[in-house]
């Protein structure tokens, strides 16, 4: 499993997830929010970042 973070550039993590966990060493202690669960009118996921204890971003909740 990949590491579910993202770099400061907006790309995921290339590093592999430790067992059990989503995020590689590195993002363990430090995860960015996760991805916007909202859907464009495309169909397609928000590609924004959820808000702090949101599953949303700000332009979605
Ligand atoms: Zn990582
Ligand atoms: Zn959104």
């Amino acid at each position: 499993m990949r590491c579910q973070a993202y770099t400061a550039d907006g790309d995921r993590c290339q590093n592999k997830a430790r067992e059990g966990l989503n995020y590689c060493g590195k993002h363990r202690y430090s995860p960015e929010p996760p991805q916007c669960m909202a859907e464009t009118q495309d169909g397609d996921q928000c590609q924004n970042r959820a808000l702090e204890d949101s599953n949303y971003c700000g332009k979605h909740q």
